[in-house]
């Protein structure tokens, strides 16, 4: 018989968010009558806007003339949308020749590990989105659990201590560094001067950056970098990975794209973007050519506006879940609240308290899913990330039983 990839056996924990819908669905089972809102998993809930979903509604329309129909498409995306992206997000800060579009950030972080193979260190900030480790174990860069965390993976904690910015120090040489900011899940937001540091440490120790911007379009302070390659020398260490899921909800239609700069290289001196070119057009047959309608929707005018409108309305939600957590009745328990108005996501700490049974009280006594800081790597332990997703009325519902919460 064929044998199991030995990733699969090194995989420990459950992914989080199976977890959390387990014990939603076990407690619901139990409650017929609880009434659950989720503030836990990070799933867009508002509809497109209308200007976005017409775009697309036509483009299938359209696919059904003969004018109007397309097969695949070009290679690395459609062209007209790659140099949008250039031109509107990263302002001639990349070309379009740079610019791949792909069916999301997490598929691309996964098509990403086969460039890098499973010799490679990886470095991620602790806590974290779990497909950079999870990603790396299955491809078999991780090794095993010691209990600790995986062996290949260097853990840089993020923590109220340092101001959710890691110690490089501990990175080791040629190592691929996942760095999220705006992250997932503490909402800190790294400033210029950090990404230098962090740049910096890349070039002069053979690593890579793989950046996830996923959450770019949430940042409300001007002077916070929107991309890494605002900063300068990035160009020759840093990917960029991002998405059309949170900025415009298209979780469900799928669309993100990733940045590869042409001055990228491997030790042998050769090209990563040729070789992601490579892995894209040989593992991958390019985005649906009707979100990607959507995408060039999303970069009209219009489509602009309708994104910001919907993400200020997440942003309402995300501040009215940081004024109840700052509640009298929070306060007695020493919580403490760590919100950046830059995320969609409040992350707070329970002093002394294990996340999954801070999880479990919330569940039992408000109907109320959040998510576990722990899942999300050792360093997340106490903490709960609460996500601004969901309905305005859900999340007062939600914000209204959290301020009568005893513990
Ligand atoms: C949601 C999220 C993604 C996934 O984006 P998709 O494009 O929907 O696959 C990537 N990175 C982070 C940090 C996220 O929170």
């Amino acid at each position: 018989m064929i044998k199991r990839n030995s990733g699969f056996k090194n995989l420990t924990a459950g992914y989080l968010f199976p977890e959390v819908a387990r014990r939603r669905r076990e407690y619901q089972e139990k409650n017929k009558d609880a009434k659950i809102i989720s503030l836990s998993i990070g799933n867009t809930t508002e509809p497109l806007p209308e200007f976005i979903a017409k775009a697309m509604a036509d483009y299938s329309m359209a696919l059904s003339t003969a004018e109007g129909y397309s097969g695949y498409g070009d290679e690395q995306g459609n062209s007209v949308l790659r140099a949008k992206i250039a031109e509107v997000w990263y302002k001639g800060m990349a070309t379009a020749d740079e610019v791949f579009i792909s069916d999301g950030a997490k598929c691309d972080i996964a098509r990403i590990q086969t460039l890098f193979g499973s010799k490679v260190k990886v470095a991620v900030q602790d806590p974290s989105y779990p497909v950079y480790v999870d990603g790396s174990v299955i491809i078999g860069a991780a090794g095993k659990n010691t209990g600790k965390g995986y062996k290949g993976v260097t853990y840089m904690p993020c923590v109220p201590e340092n101001n959710f910015f890691p110690d490089l120090s501990k990175i080791k040489k040629n190592s691929l560094i996942y760095f999220c900011s705006p992250n997932n899940p503490t909402g800190a937001c790294a400033t210029k001067d950090d990404l230098k540091k962090l740049v910096d440490f890349a070039n002069s120790n053979g690593c890579i950056i793989i950046y996830d911007a996923a959450y770019r379009e949430f940042i409300r302070d001007e002077n916070l970098p929107k991309t890494i390659f605002e900063i300068e020398g990035s160009r020759t260490c840093a990917i960029e990975i991002n998405s059309f899921s949170k900025p415009a909800g298209f979780t469900g239609v799928r669309l993100g794209w990733s940045i590869v700069p042409n001055e990228l290289k491997f030790a042998d001196g050769t090209s990563v973007n040729k070789d992601w070119n490579r892995v894209m057009t040989t593992l991958f047959n390019g985005a649906s050519n009707v979100a990607q309608a959507g995408g060039l929707a999303c970069l009209e005018p219009e489509g602009i506006k309708a994104m910001k409108d919907v993400i200020d309305y997440y942003l309402v939600n995300a501040k009215k879940i940081e004024e109840t957590l700052k509640g009298e009745n929070f306060k007695k328990i020493g919580v403490e609240i760590y919100s950046t108005g830059n995320s969609p996501y409040v992350w707070a700490k329970f002093p002394g308290k294990k996340s999954w049974d801070v999880f479990d009280t919330i569940l039992d006594k408000c109907h109320i899913v959040t998510t576990p800081g722990s899942g999300f790597g050792p360093s997340g332990e106490s903490f709960i990330r609460f996500s601004s997703f969901g309905h305005q009325n859900d999340v007062n519902e939600a914000c209204e039983r959290l301020s009568k919460l005893e513990f």
